[in-house]
């Protein structure tokens, strides 16, 4: 007898819980199978060592390609909150519309198919370290090997305690753009609708993501002030000294294309903030402004704080970075835990930390994916450092460039040592290396 799809879901389903050789999973909630949530597990085990990444942004999509790449037989979840990935380098460009939304946007589905992992959308809600597992939106995962990739957040708490209205209007109204998310597209509008005013800038003390951007950000946003005749102008609030790195690009950009467009204040050190009147007090004066691009100081992304990897300074309070070995990067409680990319904290005294970039945070997925097959496979991990290369666009006709790039190496005691060289020359010729260094990168991540 033929059965149809129908009777056959009906015959199944009442061969009733004690069948052991049914297929079929028998309902253990009164929810639906696939509804899930965070009490059930999200994936039964493949066999082979698993290796779960949270966090699918720069650092750990390259380290779950990587993974696979290493040794076949390992078990790849990349756990990620948002639907598709968004550069955050190059984002610059495409605010006054060098580059288009596609050349930005990523997906997820094609590179995991392609390399064999699993990519599960999914907010990534605690961490269980002592079960080894970590807690979703919809279920629970457990792991051999984590590595987290968690990125920043902003550190509101720093201007505003425990204000969260505050914090949230500083947030709708004048966003920062530093994670990808609504903000970004925010700001493009922001920028397309800008008639002119004080717009103000406030930049993160160090470490923060990526150094030289904001700069490159206020170079591009005084270039179409300037080339649509708007009437406004930007003030940088830099608690630095000067802009770094790539001091003297910045300042001659500033001073020779830019000298009606931007005001650079150093020694802007924020003392405080009101969103609602737009009014910020620092120590090199106080500012009003009509529009505000606000960026609260950076921590490492939320998910370093609930795996409880943030360190502790000599008074006990909390870095805002990972904690971790700075050559091997697994947490120095926990071998098995990796964290990548912007969350961790200082590596080196010479420098304190590895700059805060998609650079870095791509040669640390590399890395830490090869220190895990090695382990997996009974091998001695052998130390391996990164680098770092920058390139910034200064100006957008002509299309001119300048860079920085970072070298690491270890000395007789272990230190990690580091030698910063700038390309303080703008020129046509950085913006081809600029561009094939994107694409260098998008095809390590994503084919
Ligand atoms: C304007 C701008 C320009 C830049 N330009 C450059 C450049 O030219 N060169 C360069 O090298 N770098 C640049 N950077 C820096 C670069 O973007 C970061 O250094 C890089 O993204 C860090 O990678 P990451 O993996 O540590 O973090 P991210 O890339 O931010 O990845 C973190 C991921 O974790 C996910 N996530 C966070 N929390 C959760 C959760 N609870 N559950 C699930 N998922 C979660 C996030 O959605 C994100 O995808 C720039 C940054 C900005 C803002």
């Amino acid at each position: 007898m033929k059965l149809t799809r129908r009777q056959f879901i009906a015959a199944t389903g009442a061969l009733g819980a004690g069948a052991a050789t049914s297929a079929i999973a028998q309902p253990t909630s009164p929810l639906p199978f696939l509804i899930t949530t965070q009490n059930g597990p999200l994936l039964p085990r493949a066999g082979g060592k698993r290796v779960v990444v949270c966090g699918g942004g720069w650092g750990g999509i390259t380290a779950a390609k990587h993974l696979k790449k290493n040794d076949p037989t390992l078990e790849v979840i990349l756990l990620e909150r948002n639907p598709v990935f968004f550069s955050c380098p190059m984002s610059n460009k495409w605010l006054i519309d060098v580059v288009d939304s596609d050349y930005l946007t990523w997906s997820y589905l094609p590179i995991a198919q392609k390399h064999d992992y699993r990519f599960i959308q999914t907010e990534v809600v605690a961490f269980e370290r002592e079960h080894k597992r970590v807690i979703t939106a919809q279920g629970w995962i457990d792991y051999d090997y984590l590595i987290i990739g968690a990125g920043i957040r902003y550190h509101y708490e720093a201007w505003f305690g425990n204000d969260r209205k505050a914090a949230e209007h500083a947030r709708a109204h004048f966003p920062a753009a530093y994670i990808p998310n609504a903000e970004h597209y925010a700001l493009k509008q922001g920028i397309r609708n800008f008639k002119g005013g004080d717009l103000v800038m406030t930049l993160p003390p160090p470490p923060h993501r990526c150094p030289p951007s904001p700069y490159e950000r206020a170079c591009l946003i005084a270039w179409h002030i300037k080339t649509h005749g708007i009437k406004g102008r930007i003030t940088i609030l830099d608690p630095k000294d000067s802009p770094k790195p790539i001091t003297e690009g910045f300042k001659e950009a500033f001073a020779t294309l830019y000298k009606d467009q931007i005001t650079y204040v150093p020694n802007a050190v924020i003392t405080e903030v009101d969103p609602f009147n737009r009014k910020i007090r620092t120590k090199a004066g106080d500012f009003r402004f009509d529009h505000g691009i606000l960026m609260a100081p950076h921590q490492a992304g939320d998910m370093a704080w609930k795996a409880g990897a943030i360190g502790r300074n000599a008074e006990g309070k909390a870095t805002g970075w990972a904690d971790v070995d700075p050559v091997f990067l697994n947490l120095r409680d926990d071998r098995d835990v990796y964290v990548i990319g912007d969350a961790v904290g200082a590596v080196s005294p010479q420098f304190n930390f590895y700059p805060k970039a998609g650079h870095v945070a791509n040669y640390q997925g590399r890395i830490v994916a090869r220190y895990i097959a090695d382990r997996v496979a009974g091998k001695t991990p052998r130390a391996a450092l990164p680098d770092n290369l920058c390139f910034m666009m200064v100006n957008a006709s002509p299309r001119e460039d300048i860079a920085v790039r970072f070298r690491y190496h270890l000395d007789d005691k272990g230190t990690i040592i580091q030698e910063q060289i700038d390309d303080n020359l703008r020129r046509d010729d950085l913006v081809t290396e600029d561009f094939q260094w994107a694409s260098r990168m998008f095809e390590d991540m994503f084919t």
